[in-house]
């Protein structure tokens, strides 16, 4: 028998603003409707999608908290950086997500340029929809699907986009402990994501973790459908003794990936520890 998710909050959601495929209004319904507490909507390096989410949210009555997920590298490994209750529009944290989406509108349209030498997709194929604010690999894996070239997302991921293909480029990420700082000046909670995911190289290492809580890192994503369970056992060890928060989130991406809504979920503790410590208003 399939068990009901905990009646926790969902902290790491992509809607069609970025690489997921239902609109944040959809995970919203969504989420009510598997009996979430509540919600983040983190889209990649953008918060375009925070209106709509909040709308819905409030119509469907189920808790919305406003995030994040931004593209960072930490000693030359791609690490994602989580921020919940970032304030303003105006500062550095925004200048810099709008220079790496322009890297990665470059970066997809090189990777698609090099593509079409050897399959017949177009640019035109992979920005289809309106909203999209943030290009990524998958918005290609859905063009070379529509093609008939992939099966689906991860077979393209597994193939002409792996890092190992000669298609790919690497995007611009800005410094993982920079970020941090970038989101505390924003008033942000700061929370790296899925620090074991077995698509990395190796985890991130427990001085790393303490180097990054040193910048100011508030928590760490230790309940992720991507993190290896062999590699928690330090992290988790470590979080406790540097007095991080641990959340869990399933990197919800609608019919993009696998992973399944509120499959990992945070208790609501941690999320009002998350809301005291920025001021969020509940
Ligand atoms: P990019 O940031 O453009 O390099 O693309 C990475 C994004 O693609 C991440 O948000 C992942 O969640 C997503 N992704 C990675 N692997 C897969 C997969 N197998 N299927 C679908 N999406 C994936
Ligand atoms: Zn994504
Ligand atoms: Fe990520
Ligand atoms: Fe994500």
């Amino acid at each position: 028998m399939e068990s009901m998710p905990a009646a926790g909050y969902d902290l790491h959601t992509h809607s069609t603003f970025s690489d997921g495929t239902t609109s944040p209004a959809e995970i919203a319904r969504e989420a009510a409707r598997i009996g979430l507490a509540g919600f983040a909507l983190t889209d990649h390096d953008t918060i375009d999608g925070w209106g709509e989410a909040r709308e819905a949210a409030a119509a469907a009555g189920v808790d919305f908290v406003p995030g994040i997920e931004i593209t960072t590298k930490h000693r030359g490994l791609s690490r994602h950086l989580l921020g919940y209750g970032i304030r303003s529009e105006a500062g550095e944290l925004f200048e810099t997500l709008a220079e790496i989406r322009e890297s990665r509108l470059a970066r997809a349209r090189e990777m698609v340029r090099r593509l079409s030498g050897e399959y017949a997709i177009s640019w035109d194929a992979v920005v289809g929809s309106n909203d999209v604010r943030t290009v990524g690999r998958p918005h290609i894996a859905d063009a070379l699907v529509a093609a008939g070239y992939a099966v689906d997302r991860s077979a393209a991921f597994a193939e002409m986009l792996s890092p190992a293909s000669p298609y790919y480029l690497d995007t611009y990420a800005v410094d993982t402990a920079n970020a941090i700082r970038l989101v505390r000046d924003a008033g942000g909670f700061p929370v790296i994501a899925h620090p074991a995911a077995s698509r990395q190289r190796r985890p991130l290492p427990v001085d790393d973790l303490a180097e990054l809580a040193e910048a100011g890192l508030g928590g760490v994503e230790l309940d992720h459908p991507e993190n290896r369970a062999d590699w928690l056992p330090p992290l988790a060890a470590h979080a406790v003794s540097l007095g991080l928060e641990v959340t869990g989130a399933s990197d919800y991406h609608g019919d993009g990936k696998p992973n399944r809504l509120g499959e990992c979920t945070s208790p609501p503790e941690v999320v009002a520890r998350i809301r005291a410590d920025v001021a969020l208003p509940a």
